[in-house]
């Protein structure tokens, strides 16, 4: 298998047997000493075969030798190479030049012969002595020269781990040469390709990295609903136009899209989105190149605009809200988009923009709802915060404790002088803070959202009040419970009040909920209200449209609204004059021919109680008649009045 022409087995002593067959003393061969003593020996016999002696050793003892033999052609085949289309050629020499394996095209060395040994070439010669000594070494190295027949040639040696033998490899220099210029070119296509190709990639990575940083620029500073100017975006081009700013300069301007919440609930949020969208578009329309609009969160947006005085905010304002109404003109039933604004001056350029806004968001918030209006923000606004926060935290701990009170306030038929009914006003009776007025706390708790809980907490009340009175047997009377228009936010929260009044077991009818007028304006959705009052009805509530004529009255939600009573505010009788007499005349005359009864509120003189009876006006609510009080007082009122007596239902 390994091209051995023959194998010798023998012991220490030289005993042994060949692989013909034969046994000899094999001690005197060459190399056969040192191995039996534990070294590896490489041999040459008559110069044309080489023989192998390794000792054979066994758990560390040495007990013979294993000698093989091998033919030199057999090495020659091993060393003919393919490189170069043949034209090398190699040998083996040992380190003091002898050489171990020749070539079989010998004509190279012979012709080499005269060169090295007449060494005439001073530089060779060197060359040379560098070799010998680099072999000595260990080193490899190559050596290039030009034979006697003018070929130029490389010659290199490497010394071969094995024996101390190196490898001589000669070859014409023109090959290498020319392989090196078709390297050269070879490589200067690829490395031309690899650039074109490293360029391209780089381009790719490039075009991606841009688009990428578009796209996150796009993430981080467009609103992706209305496609403008995000709040970061806000945030950032203010800094930049205020950081040059005076004081005063500027105005930011928070604007909130009244009921955007329930816009999406009714109409859903393709129209919700398509209406933030309206607005943005507008407010785009409406800044200047220093100016900047953009959208905060849900319906909220925000102007940095560069005006210094109020009147001049206010008038860019009412064109914005013209201009986000306008659409109203091509719609047969107009919706109207209220804007509520907060502004703040910026007397601080270098405050943090998120302290503006919250500036004015607070102005914003410290004025009731109302459309048209922009509030400024002053120092005593963050006061006034403070406190409803204050408010607002006292909240569960006062339900919990029971610190609300319900006081009745009765409603008078001028017909018979009869308490009709009466209506559940609450009162806060806070033990460190002292009485607190619906006025202080209701529109607080409306901001925050609390006011539902406080209705449900007020109707709950009024629940237990008239059970304990049915189940004493006692008189009742029906009662009416505010509802805020926030309710109006969750879908069929008619159900929550319906439950508890069933688990008092109130029979039907004997609880009105008075919806304030301004809910037609607020709430968006007609039809949404028009389907509260059908299922307050269903539910077995009766339902009274109160503060009418404070806001935008209209006839016209009369004949829309199949309420059962009106509640004519207070503010109509606050009027003395002829014509303001009509209009309540006018008024009570076309609720008495819908078949809704009238109640007019806050009445305080008689002589307004003679008015109101004379145009058949049904009922009376005010001071004229009594006070918001307890219900025990209520009753002790009523008996006083009626010389014993209660209205029985
Ligand atoms: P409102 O529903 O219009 O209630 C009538 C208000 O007019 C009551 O004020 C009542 O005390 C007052 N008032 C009655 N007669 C007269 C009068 O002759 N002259 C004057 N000047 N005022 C009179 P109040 O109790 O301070 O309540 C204020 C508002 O707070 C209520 O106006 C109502 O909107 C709200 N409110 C009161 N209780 C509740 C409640 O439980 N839930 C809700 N959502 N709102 C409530
Ligand atoms: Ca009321
Ligand atoms: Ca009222």
């Amino acid at each position: 298998m390994l091209g051995f022409t023959q194998l010798v087995l023998c012991d220490v002593e030289g005993e042994g047997i060949c692989t013909d067959a034969s046994t000899h003393n094999f001690s005197g061969l060459p190399g056969f000493e040192a191995s039996a003593a534990g070294e590896r020996g490489v041999s040459f016999l008559e110069n044309q075969r080489i023989l192998y002696t390794v000792p054979i050793v066994y758990e560390g003892s040495i007990f013979g030798v294993l000698a093989g033999e091998r033919d030199k052609a057999n090495m020659q085949a091993l060393i003919a190479t393919d490189g170069f289309d043949g034209n090398s050629v190699s040998c083996i020499i040992d380190r003091d030049s002898n050489v171990v394996i020749s070539p079989t095209n010998l004509d190279f060395f012979f012709a080499l012969d005269d060169l090295f040994v007449a060494n005439k070439d001073p530089e060779l010669a060197s060359a040379v002595r560098e070799m010998q000594a680099n072999m000595q070494a260990n080193v490899s190295g190559v050596i290039v020269f030009t034979t006697p027949d003018g070929v130029d040639v490389i010659m290199s040696y490497d010394p071969l781990e094995t024996f101390d033998w190196v490898l001589l490899t000669i070859l014409p220099a023109d090959i290498i040469s020319h392989d090196t210029d078709a390297y050269i070119q070879h490589t200067f296509r690829l490395s031309t390709a690899v650039i074109v190709l490293f360029s391209l990639i780089l381009a790719v990575m490039c075009g991606i990295y841009y688009s990428h940083r578009r796209q996150l620029e796009h993430i981080a500073f467009v609103d992706p609903v209305t496609g403008g100017m995000n709040n970061a975006r806000f945030q950032y081009s203010c800094r930049r136009v205020l950081d040059g700013a005076k004081p005063g300069a500027f105005t930011v301007v928070s604007l909130n899209l009244m009921d955007y919440r329930l816009i999406n609930e009714i109409f859903g949020p393709k129209e919700g989105n398509d209406t933030l969208r309206h607005v943005m578009q507008v407010l785009g329309r409406h800044i200047r190149p220093d100016e900047a609009a953009a959208r905060g969160e849900a319906g909220h947006f925000f102007l940095c605009l560069h005006e210094h005085r109020e009147d001049a905010v206010i008038a860019r304002l009412g064109e914005i809200r013209a201009d986000v109404n306008a659409f109203n003109a091509q719609r047969e039933t107009p919706y109207y988009l209220t804007l509520l604004a907060g502004a703040y001056l910026v007397q601080e350029p270098g405050l943090d923009i998120t302290v503006m806004q919250d500036r004015a968001d607070a102005a914003r918030k410290s004025k009731p709802a109302e459309n048209g209006r922009c509030a400024f923000y002053d120092a005593g606004i963050t006061a006034r915060m403070h406190l409803e926060k204050e408010l607002v935290n006292l909240l569960d701990s006062s339900l919990a404790n029971r610190d609300f009170k319900v006081y009745y306030q009765p409603k008078v038929r001028l017909r018979d002088g009869q308490v009709a009914s009466a209506e559940a006003l609450v009162r806060w009776q806070h033990p460190q803070k002292g009485f607190i007025y619906p006025s202080d706390f209701i529109p607080v708790f409306e901001r925050s959202g609390d006011i539902c809980r406080l209705d449900l907490y007020v109707f709950e009340e009024v629940c237990a009040m008239l059970a304990g009175r049915l189940a004493q047997g006692a008189p009742v009377f029906p009662v009416a419970v505010n509802l805020s228009r926030r309710h109006f936010q969750t879908t069929d929260f008619l159900q929550r009040f319906a439950d508890i009044r069933d688990q008092y077991q109130i029979p039907g009818g004997l609880i009105e909920l008075e919806l304030t007028e301004s809910i037609f304006f607020t709430v968006g959705d007609i039809l949404n209200v028009k389907e509260a009052i059908r299922r307050m009805h269903e539910l077995g509530f009766l339902c009274s449209l109160d503060d009418f004529g404070a806001g935008f009255s209209s006839l016209g939600l009369l004949k829309s609204f199949m309420v059962d009573s009106v509640k004519l505010d207070r503010s109509f009788f606050l009027d003395d004059s002829q014509r303001a007499h009509d209009v309540v005349e006018s008024i009570v005359e076309l609720a008495r021919k819908l078949g809704i009864e009238t109640v007019a509120e806050g009445i305080e003189a008689p002589e307004q109680v003679d008015f109101l009876r004379s145009i058949g006006c049904d009922l009376v609510q005010g001071y004229v008649y009594a006070r918001p009080m307890p219900a025990e007082e209520l009753e002790a009122w009523m008996r006083a009045r009626h010389g014993g007596e209660v209205t029985q239902i």
